[in-house]
């Protein structure tokens, strides 16, 4: 499954020639990266045995979209755990949750502060009713599986690669939303095992703080080096970049800067951004590139999906 990556028109002072690897283009469930990630889970929850899936989310994930598809095309039940943010009052909904409804999958309601417990009381009424149940993220703290997922972007690693071989252009910086870092697990372990030189850049679109993220990405490349049998360099975390300082007020939130560049990228190149994810990335990224001065380089901007999100931001929908 290998994306397309284009150049896109990136009017700019100092010669940055900006390209954009289309993750949303991969063809299943709307595609984004979720397609790779939500696969390799999928492949786990069989290899481990287990026949019905858990997934924790909220009603703008990604990931419980393309589980919630991945499950009902194999006739797998699926159970989603969802929280809201603090601050929305009511669960808000997306082009996602309906989806997700629309698919099948039941909802869960749940507080953020009350996870675990959701979790388990979950697992516990699952295994009562005699099914085997797959939580994704390991056990009800959401630690213990952070390895699986990191393949997903070795692979989406080395498609970048081979394409900079191919058409003779090197990076200089990757740049995408890093949320649970599962994509920048996948695209460090892949530079390090191919002795890639790209500076690779999370822009932080979670409200997760900084020393849990980096535990989290810490533990993910660990566990991917350790299950492979594969070396990890004693200083892997040094190729850590993650930007903390693009998030505005958290998670899902946004003001009018990116919504002008979610138009302006729309109207400029015709690509779908979203204010939760892509669009406050590719924001991220052009500050970035101008508090940096970056200069005669190429640079890419991995599309990570969301479409549906994309929908949710014109003028007349939810978000
Ligand atoms: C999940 C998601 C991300 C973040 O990816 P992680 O691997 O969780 O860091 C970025 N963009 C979109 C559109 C997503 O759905």
């Amino acid at each position: 499954m290998e994306t397309p990556i284009q150049r896109l028109d990136f009017p700019n002072h100092r010669n940055v020639r900006l390209y954009c690897k289309r993750e949303d283009l991969l063809p299943f469930s709307l595609g984004g990266n979720k397609v790779r990630i939500g696969q390799a889970f999928y492949a786990d929850m069989l290899a481990k045995g287990k026949d019905c899936m858990m997934v924790y989310g909220n009603s703008r994930s990604n990931l419980c979209r393309v589980l919630a598809n991945l499950c009902r095309a194999h006739q797998i039940p699926c159970y989603m755990i969802c929280s809201r943010e603090e601050g929305e009052e009511s669960g808000i909904e997306t082009n996602n949750s309906r989806l997700m409804k629309w698919l099948g999958a039941e909802v869960i309601p749940c507080e953020k502060t009350n996870i675990a417990q959701t979790v388990e009381d979950t697992v516990n009424r699952l295994t009562a009713e005699g099914k085997h149940p797959y939580y994704i993220f390991g056990d009800k703290y959401g630690t213990g599986n952070e390895g699986t997922p990191v393949q997903a972007y070795v692979d989406g690693y080395r498609e970048i690669q081979q394409w900079e071989k191919q058409e003779g252009v090197l990076f200089s910086h990757i740049f995408f939303a890093s949320g649970t870092g599962s994509t920048q697990c996948g695209l460090v372990s892949g530079k390090i095992l191919e002795q890639g030189s790209e500076k690779i850049v999370g822009i932080s679109i979670s409200s997760r703080e900084y020393e849990r993220a980096m535990k989290v990405m810490q533990t993910g490349i660990q566990d991917y080096f350790a299950e492979n049998h594969l070396e990890l360099p004693v200083d892997f975390a040094k190729e850590l970049h993650l930007e903390m300082g693009y998030r505005q007020e958290g998670y899902g939130k946004y003001d009018d800067r990116i919504m002008k560049v979610i138009r302006e990228e729309f109207c400029r190149n015709g690509l779908p951004l979203d204010p939760t994810y892509t669009g406050k990335a590719f924001w991220g990224m052009k500050e970035y590139i101008e508090e940096h001065q970056l200069e005669d380089c190429n640079v890419l901007f991995l599309h990570t999906g969301g479409t549906p999100l994309f929908y949710d931001c014109l003028p007349g929908g939810t978000l």
